[in-house]
């Protein structure tokens, strides 16, 4: 297994912030990520997962302990038509290119969230009105409480809006079983091609950004459209700046820090306040050291069931 000592994780993460990791480990078969766990609460140290970085927040002052990177761990099968398996850090757009060639359909939606199969069943990712829910039929998920590797079911794993029931702190996905319908391979391209042609035109492409920054508070309410109205465009805070294209999206103008990106959202959240008098919750996790003040961005007040 690669692994090494004190190694910058920006380059981890799609936005390109994160300090120092004590250790940084990649294993390369889902066995070897098991007993690494296993190993590291014996040993009662601190252990973090990360898929693609995607949706991640990583603190410019490090992580202390473990970060364990799961992009190795990357087949796919097919184990019975209609059914596609894949381990953990298979990347979600690959993912949906396969299904699309064997014609099978679902993962539609998937093509342009860059993040791994691992991170979108905790994020339960979604787009264009699917999720990943919607084709999940079990995962492969080790307890670290426990010690044991268990097969869940769906209901098991009680997905929400952009959330479920496992808690990264003590549960890593190993792999995924997909059951899927069959679909005329031209007609799932058709609409992977729509999906991909929408993002290019409402999303700041060019730059470092960790997708969608907050969830949207009500169903009938995006908080893109609520920033925008409210005037964020624009708004900076040293080199983390809201994109002028999509008012969600916060990009790394270059060196941003952890820092920079809090005082940001603690800004945003406030001109949505002022306006609209509703609190926004950021949908992205956060890994390493944050002061309290920091963590308070991610204490509003209304828990989002959109
Ligand atoms: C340009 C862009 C567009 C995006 N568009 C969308 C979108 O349309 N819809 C959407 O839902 N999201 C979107 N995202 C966000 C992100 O891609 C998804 O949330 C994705 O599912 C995160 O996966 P990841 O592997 O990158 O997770 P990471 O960011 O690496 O991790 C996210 C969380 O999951 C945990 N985790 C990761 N892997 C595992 C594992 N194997 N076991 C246990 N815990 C794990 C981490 O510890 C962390 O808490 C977008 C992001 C970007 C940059």
């Amino acid at each position: 297994m690669e692994e090494a000592k004190q190694a910058p994780l920006a380059r981890y993460t799609t936005i390109k912030i994160g300090g120092e990791a004590e250790r940084l480990c990649h294993p390369e078969k889902v066995d070897e990520l098991v007993d690494l766990v296993d190993e590291l609460i014996k040993k009662e140290e601190d252990w973090y997962v990360i898929g693609g970085g995607s949706n991640l927040l990583i603190s410019s002052a490090g992580v202390k302990g473990t970060v364990i990177r799961t992009t190795k761990l990357i087949a796919i099968t097919t184990p019975e038509p209609g059914i596609l398996e894949a381990e953990a850090g298979a990347r979600l757009p690959h993912l949906a290119r396969h299904a699309a060639q064997l014609g099978l359909s679902g993962l539609e939606f998937a093509v342009g969230i860059p993040g791994t199969v691992g991170g979108a069943v905790i994020m339960n990712a979604g787009a264009h009105g699917s999720q990943i829910s919607a084709i999940l039929e079990t995962a492969r998920v080790l307890d670290s409480k426990t010690g044991q590797v268990t097969v869940m079911t769906n209901d098991e794993i009680a997905f929400q809006y952009r959330r479920c029931a496992l808690d990264p702190a003590r549960h890593v996905v190993l792999s995924a079983r997909f059951k899927m319908p069959a679909d005329i391979p031209e007609e799932i391209e058709k609409r992977t091609k729509h999906n991909e042609d929408y993002r290019y035109k409402t999303q700041p492409m060019g730059w470092p950004n960790a997708g969608s920054t907050f969830k949207n508070p009500l169903p009938d309410k995006a908080a893109g459209f609520l920033l925008d109205k409210a005037g964020v465009k624009n708004l900076k805070e040293g080199q983390a700046a809201v994109s002028d294209i999509h008012a969600n999206f916060v990009i790394n103008l270059g060196g941003a820090t952890s820092h920079e990106v809090t005082s940001l959202l603690r800004r945003m959240q406030e001109c949505v306040r002022e306006a609209f008098q509703l609190d926004l919750v950021p949908e992205w996790k956060t890994m390493g050291s944050f002061t309290d003040e920091e963590l308070s961005v991610w204490r509003g007040k209304n828990e989002s069931s959109a």
